[in-house]
C-alpha cells in the first residue's frame, strides 16, 4: 500500500539527508501526503538519511491536526504546547507492521502544505534567516525567478510556528492565488514544497543555488571527526580556522543564540562533552553524538562566517526564544535521541 508515496518520501529525504549543508545531525524533516487522510512524516530521532521504505517515519491522520489548528482559540490561556503535542501524538495511525515512533516535533506545519514537503536547516537559507539584510538579499536572488516566497519572523517551534506558517500561507494565497513555494523561517531554516517529489526538490535546490550564487559563497566544508584516546576530535580544518579567527572559545558558543538546533545539540555541553583546547575541538561522547555536534558546530561557524564575509549583520534569537527551546520537552526528547 502507498508504495508511490513511500517512494516519494525516500526520494526527498535522501536528497536532503545526503547534504550536510542542508541538514546537520537530526535536523530537518520531510513528509508526503498519501491521500486526504494519511501523511507520512519523519519520526523524531531519525536522520533524513535513515529514512527507507519501511523505516524512519510514521504515518499520521493529518486531518486531526488540521481540525485542531483550524478551530483552536489561540488567545485562550492554556498550555498549547502540551495540548498540540497530544494532538500530534494522538494523530498517529500506523500502517500494518509499523513500529510506533513519535512524529517529528514539526509535524504541525506539514499538514497545511502541498503533497511533498522538505524542511531543512540549509546553511544558505540560514544566512538569509540569521541576518538583518536577508529579505533584501532574497529580493535580489529571486528577482527573475518564478518562485513565490515569504519570510516568517522568529517564532517558537511547535504550536506557534504551525499557526504562523498557516497564517503566512493563507495570506499569501489570498493575494497571489496559490501557496508560496518557499517559506523562510527566521533563525531557523526553510520549507520547500510541491505536488511531486521532483517539484519540491527543484524548488529547494534552486533556492539554495540562487542564494549561494548571488552572495558568491565559499563551498561548504565537509565535516569530519577522528578517534582520540578518550573520545573524538574535529578533523575539519575550517572549524579550527574559524575558532582562531573569531577567538571563539567556550564562552563565545555559550553566549551564542543563532537557531534552535545550535541550542539543542550544543547547549550546556561546552566545557564538558565539548572541549575547546589548544586550537582543537574535542568530543567526550560516542561517535554518533560527536558527528552531530561536529556538523552543528560547522553549520553555525559557516553561517556566521559567510554573513560576516558578505558584509551582512548577524541577527540572533532573543533570550525569551532561547529559554523556550532550552525548556521545551520535545527538544529535550530530541537531544536525548542522538546519544
Ligand atoms: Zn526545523
Amino acid at each position: 500500500m502507498y508504495s508511490e508515496g513511500k517512494e516519494q518520501l525516500v526520494t526527498i529525504s535522501s536528497y536532503a539527508g545526503a547534504r550536510k549543508d542542508y541538514v546537520q545531525g537530526g535536523g530537518g524533516n520531510t513528509s508526503v501526503k498519501f491521500d486526504g487522510r494519511l501523511m507520512a512524516i519523519k519520526a523524531s530521532g531519525y536522520t533524513l538519511a535513515e529514512i527507507t521504505h519501511d523505516k524512519g517515519y510514521v504515518t499520521v491522520n493529518y486531518q486531526k491536526i488540521l481540525d485542531y489548528c483550524n478551530t483552536v482559540d489561540a488567545s485562550a490561556d492554556r498550555d498549547f504546547e502540551k495540548e498540540s503535542l497530544e494532538v500530534s501524538l494522538g494523530s498517529v495511525e500506523l500502517l500494518d507492521g509499523m513500529e510506533y515512533k513519535r512524529p517529528s516535533v514539526e509535524v504541525g506545519f506539514h499538514a497545511f502544505l502541498k503533497k511533498c514537503v522538505i524542511h531543512t536547516h540549509a546553511v544558505y537559507a540560514n544566512i538569509l534567516c540569521c541576518s538583518e539584510e536577508g529579505r533584501d538579499i532574497a529580493k535580489k536572488a529571486f528577482k527573475d525567478a518564478d518562485v513565490g516566497y515569504v519570510f516568517i519572523p522568529y517564532i517558537d517551534p511547535g504550536f506557534r510556528l504551525t499557526l504562523a506558517v498557516k497564517e503566512a500561507a493563507d495570506a499569501y494565497r489570498a493575494e497571489h492565488g496559490g501557496a508560496p513555494d518557499l517559506i523562510f523561517l527566521d533563525n531557523h531554516g526553510v520549507i520547500a514544497h510541491g505536488d511531486s517529489a521532483e517539484e519540491a526538490i527543484s524548488v529547494h535546490e534552486a533556492a539554495c543555488n540562487r542564494i549561494r550564487d548571488s552572495l558568491g559563497l565559499d563551498a561548504f566544508p565537509i565535516p569530519a571527526i577522528r578517534k582520540t584516546a578518550d573520545g573524538f576530535a574535529s578533523d575539519t580544518p575550517y572549524l579550527k580556522d574559524f575558532m582562531e579567527r573569531y577567538c571563539a572559545d567556550e564562552a563565545y558558543f555559550n553566549a551564542l543564540k543563532l537557531y534552535p538546533d545550535q541550542l539543542v545539540y550544543l547547549g550546556g555541553k561546552m566545557g564538558s562533552a565539548i572541549r575547546l583546547q589548544d586550537g582543537e575541538v574535542f568530543y567526550g561522547t560516542g561517535e554518533k553524538e560527536a558527528q552531530v555536534i561536529e556538523e552543528t558546530l560547522l553549520g553555525v561557524a559557516y553561517v556566521i562566517d559567510m554573513i560576516a564575509k558578505a558584509g551582512l549583520t548577524l541577527r540572533q534569537m532573543d533570550d525569551r526564544g532561547a529559554d523556550f527551546i532550552n525548556n521545551w520537552e520535545s527538544e529535550k526528547y530530541r537531544s536525548q535521541l542522538i546519544k
